[in-house]
């Protein structure tokens, strides 16, 4: 090994992406490199995409795209795909990440309407069809799994207003696949973006995209999609089990390992009753704390992430004090969104740190963590 690994520290992570990964996933990293183009990749992605569809509850509509990059590649794409010249885009702000998405938007010179919700809150179906029925946009973009709030919205809700209003729903489910159920082949999502390095415990490398035929009709009448940008010529080779681009071959082996391990060894239901079990753990452990309560609003709650309130007085400069005491202990602690924190304490409102509780994290882990994490809070 080069020296430098010895400066490498292994900090078991409990922040919100990327995510923890398993001895499994870390040793899959060692498997053969491969052709592309060649029938060993058929071997990996073509299990890979079927055990996908499994998780999110396809059906034979929806067809997995895996794009080279990040969730945000798979989100820029829906953009420069699906939103046409003349056309307006709503997007529906919960947060930080609902806000990334439509600076996407802005940036590609797309019309933008927004309609943003205070921080904590959930959708309300209500206002989004009051503004649904004023700006009478094309397309719309919804936040399934808020990463800066940890809210968890009703995107089945949404998507079926959205339908109902005659536009197109597209979902960011970056934080949440593979850690809650999706039910996707109901939800009349037209595109579903996500990432592997969350909630399914995997490294950062691949976004994934799930598509409907709605949204490759769309996409047909869209100018300028761009290339690897272009959900057409990204479908093309998804269909046969490829990527467009030439892919890490190490996370296709991660990726194919990780997702049978999931479908046929922990079993689908199993790790999504996980995550609610890890959910509630966190609830427990900060209902335990004096003066902290939960950012995201009762019923909204995310079963990947917890994002806890400090108590009036407890700075951002003291969550990155215990953010070192807690490397100290070998763990990796999320200080919150910095710049909803930044924004909060300008505001002299509390600030808010965050548990990351998605992918192969196990109970035992959590606990553990949680352990460290009350002690280091109160000292
Ligand atoms: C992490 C995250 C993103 C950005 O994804 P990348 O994979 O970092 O590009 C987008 N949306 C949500 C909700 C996220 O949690």
């Amino acid at each position: 090994m080069p020296p430098i690994d010895d400066e490498f520290t292994d900090l078991t992570l409990f922040i919100t992406g990327p995510t923890w990964l398993s001895p499994r996933v870390r040793a899959t990293g060692s498997l053969p490199e491969f052709g592309h183009r060649d029938s060993e990749n058929e071997k990996r992605l073509g299990p890979a995409m079927r055990h996908l569809r499994a998780l999110a509850q396809a059906g034979d509509d929806h067809v997995p795209i895996l794009f080279n990059g990040s969730g945000s590649t798979a989100m820029e794409a829906a953009i420069r795909s699906l939103v046409a010249a003349d056309e307006t885009i709503l997007h529906v702000v919960v947060g930080a990440f609902g806000d990334l998405w439509r600076t996407m938007s802005e940036s590609n010179g797309k019309r933008v309407a927004t309609l943003r919700f205070a921080p904590g809150e959930a959708i309300d179906l209500n206002r989004l069809d009051d503004t649904l029925k004023t700006q009478r946009p094309a397309v719309v973009a919804v936040t399934h799994n808020e990463t800066s709030t940890g809210v968890i919205n009703d995107y089945k809700a949404a998507c079926r207003l959205i339908r109902e209003r005659g536009a197109l729903p597209l979902t960011d489910g970056v934080s949440v696949f593979g850690g809650a159920p999706l039910d996707l082949a109901d939800s009349g999502c037209a595109f579903y973006a996500t990432a592997t390095q969350k909630a399914l415990g995997l490294p950062a490398g691949f976004g994934i995209a799930f598509v409907a035929p709605e949204a490759l009709e769309k996409a047909a009448r869209v100018q300028h999609r761009g290339f690897s940008s272009d959900i057409l010529r990204q479908v093309e080779r998804a269909r046969k089990h490829q990527t467009l681009t030439t892919p890490s071959t190490t996370l296709c082996n991660q990726l194919a390992v990780q997702l049978e391990h999931i479908v046929t060894v922990e079993g689908i239901s199993a790790r999504f009753d996980r995550h609610e079990r890890l959910r509630d753990m966190a609830h427990g452990f900060v209902a335990g704390l004096s003066g902290f309560d939960l950012m995201a609003a009762e019923g909204s709650r995310s079963p990947t992430l917890t994002a806890v309130r400090a108590p009036k007085g407890f700075d951002t400069a003291r969550l990155k004090k215990v953010k070192e005491t807690m490397r100290g202990r070998g763990y990796l602690f999320d200080p919150g969104y910095g710049k909803l924190n930044q924004e909060l304490e300008a505001a002299g409102e509390r600030v808010c740190f965050r548990i990351g509780h998605m992918g192969d994290v196990s109970e035992e882990m959590l606990a553990v963590y949680l352990n460290h994490l009350g002690e280091v809070l109160v000292s």
